[in-house]
C-alpha cells in the first residue's frame, strides 16, 4: 500500500517549497488510494519555534488538503510527534553500535572545532571518517574498558554512525534516476545526542519504517542524506524506502534559490499564511493577501511538475487524477508570482456569484459598511475587472458610500458654468422616472437630451463625477438604478452644491 508523509520541522512557518512538498505527497497517495501522513519532526528542542506547527496543520486545512494520519487526525502509527516517541529510538541506536555499525564519540565541540580549523588552514574540509576516525576521541579507537569507564562516569558522548569504507553505493531516486556515491566521501553522521534525543537522520529512518512508509517524496535539500540514509536501513536490516526528491524552488528573476526574504523584496508572499515574528516581523500570507486556496494549489502544482499537455487549470481532484511522479523534473522551478495572479483571476471569476457575493459582504462588514444597496446585484457588475476580492470594492466602493471629493481633472472637464442647470433638471427627470430601472431612467434622460439637443457629455459626465467622484464604473443609468432615487439624488444634488 502507498504510503508517505510530510514530515517538517516546527522551525518556523511553513514557507512554500514545504507546502509544495506537502501538496505532492498529497497528490501521490491520493492517486494511488493511498495514505498521507503528517509527521512532526520535532527533535532539536533549539531550534524549536513557538506556534510553527498550528501554523503547518493550518496552512494544510486553507489549502483543503486533508491528512489520514497525523498530531490531529490520530491514527494507528502513532504519536506522529517525534518529541512524544522519543523512548523509541535509543533502542536502533544500541542496535546500531552492537551489530557495528555505529560507535560511541566523547569528542568537545572545542576539539571538533580545532579539527575543523586544522584542516581549513591545509585547504582541506574536516569530515569524520574512516580516514581518521581512529585518531579522534571515540569507541573505535579506544579500549573496550576505556569506552565503559568513560560512560559509567557519566561523560558525554554522541553516536555515530561508522560510514563504510571504500565502497560505490548505488542510489536510486524516481526523479533523479541512478546514481552513484564513494562511500569514503561521507561523514559519520551523528544519531543520538547524550541528551537523550536522536539526530533528524536516525529519528527519519526509524519512523519512516515503523509508520511503513512506501515512498519518501521530499526537497532536493535532503538529498544530500540519501547515502547515509539508504545505509541506515541496510545496517537495521530494514527494507528501504523508494525516494522522489523535488526541484529547489527558484528566485523569479535572476539565479538563486528563492528565500523567505524574496517575497518581501519583491513585493508577493512566499507563505500559504501570515506569520507574526516574536520580534513583531510580519510575513505576508496567501491567503491574508485575498488569495484563493485553489489558486494557490495550482501554482504549486506546476513548481516542478506539468502534465505534459496545454492544460493549465486543475482543481485538487483533477490533479490527483493528472499526477504523475514520472513528470517531475530534475531542474529548479522558478517561482512565478505573476503566474499565482493569472489563476487568482482564473479562479476569482469561476467562482458561484453567491459565493463571491458572501465573501463580498463579509469584506464589507469587516470595514465597518452596512451596505443600503443591493450587493448582489453589484458583484456582477464589477466582478469582471476583479481578481481579488478586494477588488470589488476598488471598482465599486462608490455603491456604497458617497464621493468624498472629486477627481480634479475630469471634474475640471465635467463641471462647466452650465452644469449646475443641467444637472438639476436631470434631478427632476429622475423624480419623474417611477419605476426605477435603468433603461427606464435612460429613456427619460436620453430622451430629453435628444430632444434639446444638448449634447450627451455635457450631461454624462458631470452625472457620473457626481455619482461615482470619478470617471470609472459601470453604466451610469445601471448605478442610479441600484443606488435608488434619494441616494442618487443627494449625491447630485450635492455635487451642485
Ligand atoms: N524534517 C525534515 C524537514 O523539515 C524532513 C525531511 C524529510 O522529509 O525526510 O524537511
Amino acid at each position: 500500500k502507498v504510503r508517505v508523509r510530510f514530515a517538517p520541522s516546527p522551525t518556523g512557518p511553513l514557507h512554500i517549497g514545504g507546502v509544495r512538498t506537502a501538496l505532492f505527497n498529497y497528490l501521490f497517495a491520493k492517486k494511488h488510494n493511498g495514505d498521507f501522513i503528517l509527521r512532526i519532526e520535532d527533535t532539536d528542542q533549539t531550534r524549536y519555534v513557538e506556534g510553527a506547527e498550528e501554523y503547518i496543520i493550518e496552512a494544510l486545512n486553507w489549502l483543503n488538503i486533508p491528512t489520514d494520519e497525523g498530531p490531529v487526525a490520530g491514527g494507528e502509527h502513532g504519536p506522529y510527534r517525534q518529541s512524544e516517541r522519543k523512548d523509541l529510538y535509543r533502542k536502533y541506536a544500541d542496535q546500531l553500535i552492537e551489530s557495528g555499525n555505529a560507535y560511541y564519540a566523547f569528542d568537545t565541540a572545542e576539539a571538533l572545532d580545532a579539527q575543523r580549523k586544522e584542516h581549513e588552514s591545509n585547504g582541506k574540509t574536516f569530515i569524520y571518517n574512516w580516514h581518521n576516525r581512529l585518531k579522534l576521541d571515540n569507541s573505535l579507537a579506544l579500549s573496550e574498558a576505556e569506552t565503559k569507564a568513560r560512560l559509567d562516569a557519566g561523560q558525554d558522548y554522541v553516536i555515530r554512525f561508522k560510514s563504510p569504507q571504500d565502497e560505490t553505493l548505488p542510489l536510486t531516486d524516481i526523479v533523479r534516476g541512478n546514481m552513484k556515491i564513494d562511500t569514503n566521501v561521507l561523514d559519520d553522521k551523528v544519531l543520538f545526542k547524550s541528551d537523550g534525543m536522536p539526530t533528524y537522520h536516525l529519528a527519519n529512518i526509524v519512523d519512516d519504517h515503523l509508520m511503513q512508509i512506501s515512498h519518501v517524496i521530499r526537497g532536493e535539500e535532503w538529498l544530500p542524506s540519501l547515502a547515509l540514509h539508504v545505509l541506515l536501513y541496510r545496517a537495521l536490516g530494514w527494507e528501504a524506502p523508494q525516494f522522489a526528491h523535488l526541484p529547489l524552488l527558484m528566485k523569479p528573476v535572476g539565479k538563486g534559490k528563492l528565500s523567505k526574504r524574496d517575497g518581501d523584496k519583491m513585493g508577493f508572499p512566499v507563505f500559504p499564511l501570515q506569520w507574526k515574528t516574536a520580534d513583531g516581523d510580519i510575513f505576508s500570507g496567501y491567503r491574508e493577501d485575498g488569495y484563493l486556496p485553489e489558486a494557490v494549489v495550482n501554482m504549486l502544482a506546476f513548481l516542478g511538475w506539468n502534465p505534459g499537455t496545454e492544460q493549465e487549470i486543475f482543481s485538487l481532484e483533477a490533479l490527483v487524477e493528472t499526477f504523475e511522479l514520472g513528470r517531475v523534473n530534475k531542474a529548479g522551478a522558478k517561482f512565478d508570482p505573476e503566474k499565482t495572479k493569472w489563476f487568482q483571476n482564473h479562479y476569482l471569476q469561476q467562482m458561484d456569484e453567491g459565493v463571491l457575493t458572501a465573501q463580498f459582504n463579509k469584506f464589507l462588514e469587516n470595514k465597518g459598511m452596512r451596505p443600503t444597496v443591493n450587493v448582489s446585484v453589484v458583484v456582477p457588475l464589477l466582478k469582471e475587472r476583479a481578481t481579488f476580492i478586494s477588488d470589488l470594492w476598488e471598482q465599486g466602493s462608490f455603491f456604497f458610500e458617497a464621493p468624498k471629493s472629486y477627481d480634479e481633472k475630469a471634474a475640471k472637464k465635467a463641471f462647466k458654468e452650465e452644469t449646475p442647470q443641467i444637472l438639476n433638471k436631470v434631478v427632476g427627470l429622475l423624480h419623474g422616472t417611477e419605476d426605477f430601472t435603468a433603461s427606464n431612467i435612460s429613456e427619460n434622460v436620453k430622451g430629453w437630451i435628444t430632444t434639446n439637443e444638448i449634447g450627451f457629455g455635457k450631461v454624462m459626465m458631470p452625472l457620473r463625477l457626481a455619482l461615482v467622484g470619478e470617471m470609472k464604473g459601470p453604466d451610469v443609468f445601471e448605478i442610479i438604478s441600484i443606488l435608488g432615487k434619494e441616494e442618487s439624488v443627494r449625491r447630485i444634488e450635492a455635487a451642485v452644491g
